[in-house]
């Protein structure tokens, strides 16, 4: 069942939202306020967040920038006016669509079905088995082996390993990868990164050959 996050402050609209939506199969949280909604959308996994403009405490384009920051979740806007600008900002600050007050049910399920569908097509390509020299990760059974042996790795270093795997060659600032592994909880240092990265080489490295490179000041790198 797909959840959707609804934010929206007009009751008349939610109401009718949540029941349609509900009606279509779907797992619908209503959320009536700005900051709340971005709290929701921050510490919950959602399919796909339906946003309102015009909100309380914070608006939606501001929620839109701030989830992008460390959330991919899709967003539809529903705009209120059919002011280009509204459309342009939102779009800009990263929402995937948008649909215009006042809308028909049935124009947003087809808007909803697109983005699914986008984003299965996106699941599908990426890659199930990924190698890289001596280590091998299948991301079905989430299992790593090193020269074919099975390497036991917890959650988060697994999820370290997986992503200098999809980035080889690329450098990662400490930044990005605490943003990307450790999400929105702001309180962890980014020194953090540096024992994770340390825990994961030694369990993946051969030897004298360190596939984890540190670069000075700025983060890691595998090659
Ligand atoms: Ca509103």
């Amino acid at each position: 069942m797909k959840k959707i996050l609804l934010i929206e402050d007009e009751d008349s609209i939610s109401e009718f939202l949540e029941l349609e939506l509900k009606h279509e199969g779907f797992d619908v949280k209503v959320v009536d306020d700005g900051r709340e909604g971005l709290d929701a959308a921050m510490n919950q996994e959602f399919d796909l967040i339906l946003l309102d403009l015009m909100l309380p405490h914070l608006n939606g384009i501001e929620i839109c920038r701030r989830l992008r920051v460390v959330k991919d979740t899709p967003v539809i806007m529903l705009t209120a006016r059919d002011s280009v600008m509204d459309r342009v900002m939102g779009l800009d600050v990263g929402a995937d669509d948008y649909v215009s007050k006042p809308f028909s049910i049935e124009e947003l399920l087809a808007r909803m079905r697109v983005i699914f569908r986008r984003q299965e097509k996106h699941e599908d390509s990426i890659a199930k088995h990924l190698k890289f020299k001596e280590i091998e990760v299948d991301t079905i059974s989430r299992t790593v082996k090193n020269r074919s042996k099975e390497v036991t790795l917890t959650k988060r270093e697994y999820e370290l390993l997986l992503m200098f795997m999809q980035n080889v060659n690329r450098v990662l600032t400490r930044e990005i990868i605490l943003e990307k592994i450790w999400g929105y909880e702001t309180f962890i240092e980014t020194n953090v990164v540096d024992v994770y990265v340390r825990y994961l080489r030694n369990k993946i490295s051969i030897e004298d050959e360190n596939y984890i490179q540190s670069v000075r000041g700025v983060g890691y790198v595998m090659k």
